[in-house]
């Protein structure tokens, strides 16, 4: 899964509308203390369906709307967009009909947030799902966070065959059988 663009407004520090695009290879977030490049991860997390707002740096998930700053008024909304690479069309068949996936979450301050999937709504659940069968998404082995490897060393090893079963892109099967079996 490849993402072309991460478009954030509103979100933590990034108050303006702000669009990074993801050029092919690697890409290295450089800058000083405090400008936002752990927020810009953050943010990628998030819209991919990170929904504890402690992973988040956070003391409420309100927390990620700008919160003032100087004589810039804090905000209501957060926005995070990204845009995914699906001109190899590998996407599950309910999305497999662009070459561009367009994934949104949008909070509002005391309303909770909502998530679209190229502009229509979608659960939570759904893009947990995007993510998971392309064995990425929020809490996945391919975002290694600050400890997260010191914290691989000394887990258990149920926790352990958790994250090898991410690797392996298996967990969104789990999901899905979790989910037909409730039906
Ligand atoms: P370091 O190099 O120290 O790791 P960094 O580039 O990762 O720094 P971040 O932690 O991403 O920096 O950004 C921290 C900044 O984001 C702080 O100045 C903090 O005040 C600001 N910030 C965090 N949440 C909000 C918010 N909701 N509204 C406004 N600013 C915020
Ligand atoms: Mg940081």
């Amino acid at each position: 899964m490849k993402f072309n663009r991460l478009r954030l407004i509103g979100f933590k520090s990034f108050v303006e509308a702000s669009d990074f695009i993801i050029a092919p290879g690697l890409t290295g977030v450089v800058g000083p203390n405090g400008c936002g490049k752990s927020n810009l991860v953050e943010a990628l997390r998030w819209v991919m369906g990170e929904n504890s707002y402690k992973n988040m740096r956070a003391s409420g998930m309100d927390d990620v709307i700008f919160s003032g700053s100087g004589n810039r008024p804090a905000r209501n909304a957060a926005e995070v967009g990204l845009h995914i690479d699906n001109s190899d069309r590998t996407a599950p068949a309910a999305f497999n009909d662009s070459d561009e996936i367009q994934v949104t979450r949008r909070i509002m301050r005391e309303q909770g947030s909502q998530y679209r999937i190229n502009g229509k709504e979608a659960r939570a659940k759904d893009v947990q799902l995007l993510f998971a069968d392309a064995s990425t998404g929020a809490r996945s082995p391919s975002m290694v966070g600050q400890g997260r490897i010191g914290e691989l060393i000394q887990a258990k090893p149920q926790a352990r065959r958790q994250l090898l079963e991410e690797a392996a892109g298996i967990s969104g099967l789990y999901s899905r059988r979790h989910e037909a079996e409730l039906r």
